[in-house]
């Protein structure tokens, strides 16, 4: 199935991703920790899809967003979203994202929208 690559300066929201997305059959081929890495191993390895966090250090997910965006157009990339950063949701969506996925984690829920956007 898809390739995908997890963007999370939180090892632990690391993790938890990739269990929920192997269980659900998507190959991880890569994680960052950053946008400017993230960003990198996009080039790298064209995922099909990108978890991009919001909050990270060095370049957030609404720099890394847009470094992909801008070389990648075709690129798709879900921002993973926590509670009260609606602003930030406003800016990721004139960014060029796709969808958006709320931490915790709703297993279902998360592999459903990945799917979805992965079809488009
Ligand atoms: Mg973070």
């Amino acid at each position: 199935m898809a390739n995908i690559l997890i963007v999370d300066d939180s090892r632990t929201s690391r993790k938890i991703l990739r269990g929920i997305l192997e269980s659900a059959g998507f190959t991880i081929v890569a994680e960052a920790t950053n946008g400017v890495e993230g960003y990198d191993k996009y080039v790298e390895f064209r995922p099909d899809i990108v978890t991009m966090d919001i909050t990270m250090p060095v370049l957030d997910g609404l720099g890394g967003l847009k470094k992909i965006k801008e070389t990648y157009p075709e690129s798709k990339v879900v921002m993973v979203t926590a509670a009260g950063q609606k602003n930030k949701m406003v800016e990721a969506i004139q960014a060029g994202a796709d969808d958006f996925i709320p931490k915790p984690f709703d297993s279902e829920e998360l592999v459903a929208t990945l799917k979805r956007v992965i079809d488009e």
